[in-house]
């Protein structure tokens, strides 16, 4: 079992041609910590996250786990140390629930058959699923989907989850079983990033909860601070909105 690991972004910039979508981000996650980042749509919350495992590359700044820069890494290498969860599960709709979960443990952590479904099955049955292992990804409901989907990143024995809103494409009803499976992955120890508009969330699991506007981290701390005593006046609005 890996250990978690620190992540740090400091200063981080980046633009789309003109478009400066992050505009001097820093942040730190503590070892086993969960951070959630909330924010208006638009303010850079997907692109932060996607610089962690260097899905974008930013113009400047650094980004570091356990205090090293991964800007020189492998990406490959690095995403198998960084998973992350996507809002649309990215499952492979022709592949069975299992196969899905062998695929990068066969090709990534180049494990034979055997190993990568005993892998599978362990981890399936950590998220609930292990009955449905043989069905196709159509045949389960979003959240349980989802939980295929963090299955797959965890049985590459992350040291940081990253999930980017994963439970805004899910039916109401559905939530809650993804988001107790986010919980209790926290309070596993597990150090993540939480792009989410699920405030109760937010309030009840996050060390830390920052807000993001226009680009950059606008104001971080503790849930309590942050919903019950915001500083600023974007925070604030932001909060009137969605609470
Ligand atoms: P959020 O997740 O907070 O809604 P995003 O990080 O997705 O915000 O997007 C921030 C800004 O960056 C938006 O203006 C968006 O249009 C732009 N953007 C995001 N990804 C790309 C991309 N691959 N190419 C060009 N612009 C992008
Ligand atoms: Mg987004």
């Amino acid at each position: 079992m890996n250990t978690s690991v620190s992540v740090s972004l400091r200063d981080v910039h980046l633009a789309f041609g003109a478009n400066r979508v992050l505009r001097g981000v820093d942040l730190d996650v503590p070892r086993g910590a969960t951070a959630c980042v909330i924010g208006p749509s638009g303010s850079g919350k997907s692109t932060l996250l996607r610089t962690i495992n260097r899905l974008i590359e930013p113009d400047r700044g650094d980004v570091l786990l356990d205090g090293r820069s991964v800007l020189g890494d492998d990406p490959d290498r690095l995403r198998q140390r960084v998973g992350m969860v996507f809002q649309q599960f990215n499952l492979f709709p022709h592949m069975s629930v299992l196969r899905n979960v062998t695929l990068a443990l066969r090709r990534i952590r180049k494990l034979p058959e055997d190993e990568a479904v005993a892998v599978a099955r362990h981890e399936l049955d950590r998220v609930g699923l292990a009955a449905k292992a043989d069905a196709r990804p159509a045949q389960l409901s979003g959240g349980q989907q989802q939980r295929v989907a963090i299955a797959r990143a965890l049985a590459l024995q992350p040291q940081v989850m990253l999930f980017d809103e994963a439970t805004s494409a899910l039916d109401p009803e559905l939530v809650k079983g993804v988001l107790s499976l986010m919980a209790e992955l926290s309070a596993g120890g597990m150090t993540m990033v939480v792009v989410t508009h699920e405030m109760g969330f937010a309030r009840e699991v996050a060390d830390t909860v920052a807000f993001m506007d226009r680009g950059v981290v606008l104001e971080a701390g503790a849930p309590a601070a942050v919903f019950e005593a915001a500083e600023h006046p974007r925070l604030r609005q932001f909060l009137s909105q969605v609470l």
